[in-house]
């Protein structure tokens, strides 16, 4: 991974959270909670081998590992297809 300027904070919008849903099932990903540690889990669209962890909360998502949430960005497809799955996505994409 090559180390890139920072951007400018992404906005959330229903636009863009329709995107994210659009690419999260594109590539299949998959929302699992773990039975160990009831942890949530978003498996990777281009690495079969990783997932990223999410926050959850009182049912709702907050946070997820991947890049673009680490880069401040409030959307991400990972978190589009929790909503999905869960609830909550006709609330963002509305
Ligand atoms: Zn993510």
């Amino acid at each position: 991974m090559v180390a890139q300027a920072p951007r400018p904070r992404r906005e959330a919008s229903p636009e863009r959270w329709r995107a994210a849903l659009n690419r999260a099932e594109k590539e299949g990903i998959e929302i699992r909670q773990l039975v160990g540690s009831g942890g949530w889990i978003a498996t990777s669209g281009r690495d079969r081998h990783s997932a990223y962890e999410l926050e959850v909360t009182g049912g709702l998502v907050h946070g997820c590992a991947c890049l673009a949430a680490q880069h401040d960005d409030p959307v991400c497809k990972h978190r589009a297809a929790f909503l999905a799955e869960f609830g909550g996505f006709e609330a963002v994409a509305a």
